[in-house]
């Protein structure tokens, strides 16, 4: 008589919750370029995981550095204005595009993380 309990896999989700073990990356929330600051069902802090900030980072980085260079725009000063003005879209898109990619691993905030899986 256990049909009403959720089921539990014998494997632990990639995007589980470190505090709950929730599987983070359920229906339609993969979509939203979100950066969930706390498990939405046990309410714990929580961060991705070091290296998927880093590979965002990258990604961004890269991202603002070549898209004004594509569009052909500004050369010297006003690259640099464009640079950091894209700053924040550029993140947000990194996110977007990396949780499409590879979705993130969370760890609690303020938790060291010796392994990187
Ligand atoms: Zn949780």
């Amino acid at each position: 008589m256990k049909e009403n309990f959720p089921v539990r896999t014998k494997r632990m989700p990639w995007s589980a919750c470190p505090n709950c073990l929730a599987d983070l990356k359920a229906k339609g929330m993969e979509r939203k370029p979100q950066y969930l600051v706390d498990c939405p069902f046990c309410g714990a802090p929580i961060v991705p995981i070091w290296w998927w900030s880093t590979l965002r980072s990258i990604l961004a980085l890269a991202l603002v550095l070549t898209i004004p260079a594509y569009l052909g725009l500004g050369k010297g000063v006003t690259w640099i204005f464009l640079v950091v003005l894209l700053c924040f879209p550029a993140l947000v898109f990194a996110q977007f595009l990396l949780i499409t990619v590879i979705p993130p691993k969370y760890v609690r905030k303020g938790q060291s993380v010796v392994t990187i899986f």
